[in-house]
């Protein structure tokens, strides 16, 4: 499976904006936008220059394809699905992302990034209406259950992660149940609970 290699904290800074990439590290004193914040690249002291509206665009696409872990022809194949449907293209895109398997495991708080959800679900480690599957973009319905395979529970991965799940907030469209570490999909995402893209801008660098 083609991924993104580049140095994460290196496209948190080329993007002005902490994209949590790297977990833990993402909140403390090292994130390296804390540190530096300043675009990577021997002008980057020079600070983020000032953006045309097309520059503006392309940020945002840029950034969203990052934030998801995905690449420019997979990011590009949610938009054409989404602006194939008859609803709202910036509400279908974003539910589109989130609605990935790999999505849902980190926002519940199952893993610390998307790369570890993704690599979580790579090991079949997750069920899915009681069925394994190991495909990171496979996408969940409204109705489906996740849950962790019993063997897996004894796992490292998974030993202090009912703490980290309890925590999670602010998913009115997740029931999550930390103590059976079960998350049910109960409704698609709003734009309403959007906060780290503008899919507006991203429906019109793509419309061009
Ligand atoms: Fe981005 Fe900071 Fe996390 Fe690095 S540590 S990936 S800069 S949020």
């Amino acid at each position: 499976m083609a991924r993104n290699i580049n140095a994460k904290c290196k496209q948190c800074r080329r993007e002005g904006t902490k994209l949590f990439l790297k977990g833990e590290r993402c909140m403390s004193p090292k994130c390296a936008m804390v540190k530096r914040n300043f675009p990577p690249g021997v002008h980057g002291g020079k600070g983020y220059p000032r953006s045309t509206s097309y520059g503006l665009q392309l940020r945002e696409k840029q950034k969203t394809k990052k934030i998801y872990r995905l690449l420019e022809a997979q990011f590009y194949n949610y938009f054409v699905k989404a602006s194939k449907s008859r609803a709202n293209t910036e509400e279908v895109l974003f539910q589109l992302l989130e609605m990935r398997f790999d999505n849902i495991i980190y926002r519940a708080g199952f893993a610390k990034s998307r790369d570890l959800a993704r690599q979580l679900i790579g090991h079949k480690h997750f069920l899915v209406n009681n069925k394994r599957v190991n495909i990171p973009s496979y996408r969940i319905k409204v109705g489906d259950t996740i849950s962790v395979k019993e063997k897996s529970l004894m796992l490292k991965a998974f030993s202090n992660i009912k703490e980290q799940v309890k925590k999670v907030e602010g998913l009115s469209w997740l029931s999550i149940t930390p103590d059976k570490l079960e998350i049910k999909v109960v409704d698609k995402p709003k734009l309403a609970d959007l906060k780290e893209f503008n899919p507006k801008l991203i429906v019109e660098f793509y419309s061009k």
